[in-house]
């Protein structure tokens, strides 16, 4: 039986929605250059100003490798942020939110053994949907879904202790077996590096004006088998996460899910934008019995374990209980009345 469920506090920053790939799913890369898009330095700053004190994580996300997307995006990006890619770009940011009280999770992509290795002292942690094993059709014009480089990625992250999400996205084409072949590859890496914190366990959600616009999302029983499935395979320090925005959480927590993962109360969920975050209450609401315990981008294992920097220490410091939870402060009380 579970102690209780856990979730996040974070501000979501897109950092650019220009990607080279083109999953057939996906709403939130650009279409076109007309709905391209960097955040930059002045509104990622208002941004993170405005959750000072409230939110822990800072949560980066990025189309991968916009610089490849298109040749005239590189000039962009250069104009755009004074960098040549979006990598040392995000390294900047990450800077800026410990400055003002965030912990970064950054989850941009593809990333080389030497970018992982400079994000790591600037992230509590890190991650990288590994979705599925399997080739589908939805990934047909996406070179970065292949799951091997997707792996590789997460055996680097492992190689060099950055604490790790990953997770599965369920109805892109996959099977059942498809499913407990991912599950089974992301134990065995667990297993050499012990860095995986959580797994998410996402439903695809059709979006308008996507190649799978009219694709079914998994029913119901899908999403609870697979959690099932997880639960049976992942070793239990591994955390089952299900997003309550996307999916019903109550039911999937008494099968195994322990974990709600970033709740945002001054921002929306980019990547599901038609989803909006519930609010603590709701979720406290949501999944009793249970109970609702905040956490930190950094599981407590990995606090204890002290798998993170000297940069980021004094935030962990600050922000952690003696359970590597956060700590209960008046400043922390969830405010969301969306
Ligand atoms: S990699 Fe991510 S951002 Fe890029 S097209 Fe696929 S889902 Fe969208």
């Amino acid at each position: 039986m579970i102690k209780y469920v856990t979730f996040s506090r974070n501000v979501f920053i897109p950092i650019t929605n220009v990607c080279r790939n083109a999953c057939a799913y996906c709403g939130f890369r650009a279409r076109s250059e007309k709905d391209a898009y960097i955040t930059p330095v002045e509104r990622f700053m208002a941004i993170i100003k405005s959750v000072r004190g409230r939110a822990t994580e800072a949560l980066f996300t990025a189309g991968e490798r916009p610089e490849l997307a298109n040749t005239r995006f590189g000039d962009w990006i250069r104009r755009t942020t004074g960098f040549s890619s979006i990598v040392p770009y995000t390294k900047e940011l990450c800077k800026l939110a410990i400055m003002e009280g965030l912990l970064p999770h950054c989850n941009i992509g593809i990333l080389s053994y030497d970018e992982l290795e400079e994000l790591r002292p600037l992230n509590a942690s890190m991650g990288l949907m590994l979705e599925t094993t399997a080739e589908v059709e939805a990934h047909r014009y996406s070179p970065g879904k292949t799951p091997e480089l997707r792996l590789e990625m997460i055996a680097r992250a492992g190689e060099l202790k950055i604490p790790f999400t990953t997770g599965l996205l369920i109805g892109i084409g996959e099977n059942p077996e498809d499913r407990i072949n991912a599950l089974e590859i992301l134990k065995s890496l667990y297993d050499e590096y012990r860095h995986i914190q959580e797994v998410i366990i996402q439903p695809f959600v059709p979006k308008p004006y996507t190649p799978m616009s009219n694709a079914k999302p998994p029913e119901f029983e899908v999403m609870k088998d697979t959690v099932r499935t997880a639960r049976a395979i992942l070793p239990d320090e591994v955390a089952i996460q299900v997003p309550p925005n996307l999916t019903s959480p109550r039911e999937l927590i008494e099968l195994g899910a322990s974990d709600l993962g970033g709740i945002s109360e001054m921002t929306i969920d980019y990547i599901n934008p038609e989803s909006p975050w519930p609010t603590e209450a709701e979720l406290r609401e949501a999944i009793a019995p249970f109970v609702l315990r905040e956490r930190l981008p950094i599981y407590p294992r990995f606090i204890k374990q002290g798998w993170y920097s000297k940069e980021i220490r004094p935030l962990i410091e600050q922000y952690a209980d003696e359970d590597g939870l956060r700590k209960r402060t008046e400043s922390s009380t969830y405010i969301n009345t969306t």
